[in-house]
């Protein structure tokens, strides 16, 4: 029964916790539940786990939706979201709804199925004499295990207490036998009734327990198979005992190996704190040099190791650091420029592989959601952890950009601009961008990147930074000067109507050919001038999108820096 069998009809599900912006972990589960589901032509259901109140958020809910959007990893059935003129989501088997804060009378429901059959019980215990008892059980290193107290107070007892409102937790009770989890990916896993204890199925604040809810919903959303994350392992016995408590069927299980960086640590959202926190000590910063977080909280958060600042803050405080913070989360690929074709492909082989040589006997490794979603199947999962390789995912991003048609990188890029990079936005257009994309889009390993290619334009004329070096090569060494040469071409450029790239490029070479020089020899200094630098990217697209003035400007603000190191010379 519990054999991950490819079938059809299957019913897969993500159930993200909304307390924080979707880490990459919860991606690659969502996206290889997506794939199974579809490559067995199943259903994939997203439900949102928000019983813990305290740390569920409205704007997590709806981050962690939006960063599935945009990765295409579409869900059938749950929460609705119109994304990119797209409609996700619903509730067509009226299963919903897919909000564990909004099913706890369903829950309730199971809970007094269970409790007047004797298979849990409400116990009565105050934290106080729990925590007492526990405490003597480490002191005594004999291990602590509820003493099942409520099950010594009579059926009758235990529900008449608990409808007369005394405050009591609800106890599944745990059978005394060995529970064996038949993995997909990890194989049978068999824990002892030795190792468990009559774990807690309801709060006392009357909020069921994850265990609870994820059991309950997974049966009666007709979830078939259930992939996550192998940190969830050691709860699937407690969910077993519980569906077998209620008759529910055990959905096939399978644990993905969990991501780890590649010093072998754990890749955690607390990362991005670390590392901002080891830059501070470096850096001797004492008091909070950003705005919204006062320094008191700042003393806190530097010294506690397991506070984080909010995802902004931290932002803004890189900023301020001159620090790059690792990526860690969807959104922040999403800031960096990566492409979701891109991070669905790499994030695919974190854990499994197609098995799939290529005509030159390589293994395949570039693939697309298509492929994916039909070629997916439970052999190629692996049990072994997978280490997160920034590199081979910058490499696969890059040939994912270069691979983009002019027009598709101009459009990708501008909208990107527009949501993490106003000033480039508002510096270029998507006319603008289509001009450099043939240029930007091969140099690029991530959309961010390509600001770096194009910063020359991004600055005031007047606050070109020349490169000595670069400036006394192109303008000033040399039997026919460069400086000379480019002023003769700057009376040219300035009777220039048509100033396309095209038209640029072909002016330069009637000019080089008019004073019988090489076309670099105009083309370096004209270069220099307009950028600072000797490396560009091709001259038409760089003269042409800063814009005729701006190139004369800059020609004359060139000149006058070589004569100013000419009479600091003398
Ligand atoms: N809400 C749980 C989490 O975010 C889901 C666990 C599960 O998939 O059963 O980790």
């Amino acid at each position: 029964m519990t054999e991950i069998t490819d079938s059809i009809g299957c019913i897969t599900r993500f159930a993200p916790s909304p307390t924080g912006h979707l880490h990459i972990g919860g991606a690659r589960t969502a996206l290889l539940c997506w794939a199974f589901a579809k490559a067995n032509g199943g259903k994939f259901v997203l439900r949102i786990e928000d019983t813990d109140q305290t740390r569920s958020s409205e704007s997590s809910m709806r981050g962690i939706l939006e960063d599935m959007g945009w990765l295409g990893i579409e869900w059938d059935e749950g929460p609705e979201l119109s994304f990119d003129g797209k409609a996700l989501g619903g509730d067509p088997r009226s299963v919903g709804p897919f909000f564990q804060a909004q099913r706890l009378e369903l829950y309730n429901t199971h809970i007094r199925t269970l409790i007047e059959a004797g298979k849990a019980y409400p116990a009565f215990e105050t934290p106080e004499v729990l925590d007492a008892a526990r405490k003597e059980a480490i002191a005594a290193k004999t291990g602590y295990k509820y003493n099942r107290a409520g099950l010594e107070i009579s059926l009758a007892d235990r529900i008449a207490r608990m409808d007369a409102g005394e405050a009591h937790v609800v106890r599944l009770k745990m059978p005394d036998e060995a529970i064996t989890v038949h993995d997909a990916i990890l194989g049978d896993v068999t824990v002892e009734p030795s190792e468990f204890d009559d774990f807690i199925i309801r709060k006392r604040d009357g909020f069921p327990t994850y265990h609870l809810a994820v059991v309950v919903d997974d049966a009666l959303m007709g979830v078939t198979h259930v992939l996550r994350g192998q940190e969830h392992l050691i709860n699937t016995p407690r969910h077993i005992a519980i569906q077998r408590a209620l008759g529910f069927d055990t959905p096939s299980y399978g644990h993905m190996p969990l991501i780890f960086n590649p010093d072998g640590s754990k890749m955690s959202k607390r990362d991005k704190d670390k590392l901002a926190k080891k830059a501070v000590k470096e850096q001797k910063i004492e008091s909070c040099p950003i705005e919204g977080v006062n320094d008191e909280d700042f003393a806190k958060w530097l010294k506690d190791k397991t506070r984080q600042l909010a995802s902004d803050d931290l932002i803004a405080l890189a900023k301020v650091l001159g620090i790059t913070l690792p990526e860690i989360d969807v959104e922040d690929f999403r800031r960096a420029g990566y492409l979701p074709g891109a991070l669905n492909n790499y994030l695919a082989l974190l854990g499994w592989n197609p098995k799939v040589k290529n005509e030159d006997g390589t293994d395949l490794e570039h693939f697309d959601m298509d492929y994916l979603g039909s070629h997916f199947t439970m052999g190629g999962m692996s049990k072994g952890q997978s280490k997160f390789d920034r590199v081979k995912l910058m490499s696969f991003n890059g040939d994912a950009i270069a691979a983009l048609s002019d027009e598709a990188f101009a459009s990708i890029w501008f909208a990107w601009a527009q949501q993490y990079d106003a000033e480039l936005a508002g510096r270029f257009d998507e006319a603008a961008m289509l001009t450099l994309a043939p240029a930007v889009k091969t140099r690029c390993k991530t959309l961010a990147d390509g600001r770096n290619i194009v910063g020359f334009a991004l600055v005031a004329d007047d606050s070109i930074v020349y490169d000595g070096k670069a400036v006394h090569k192109a303008l000033i060494k040399g039997e026919k000067k460069g400086l000379e040469l480019l002023m003769g071409f700057r009376s040219v450029l300035e009777t220039m109507d048509d100033f396309t790239p095209e038209a640029i490029e072909a002016a330069v070479k009637d000019y080089a050919e008019s004073q019988e020089v090489g076309m670099g020899k105009l083309a370096q200094p004209l270069r220099v001038s307009a950028t600072g630098a000797a490396v560009s990217p091709p001259l038409g697209q760089t003269l042409a999108i800063l814009g005729k003035e701006a190139v004369v400007r800059r020609i004359d603000l060139c000149e006058a820096f070589v004569e100013k190191q000419a009479s600091a010379a003398s």
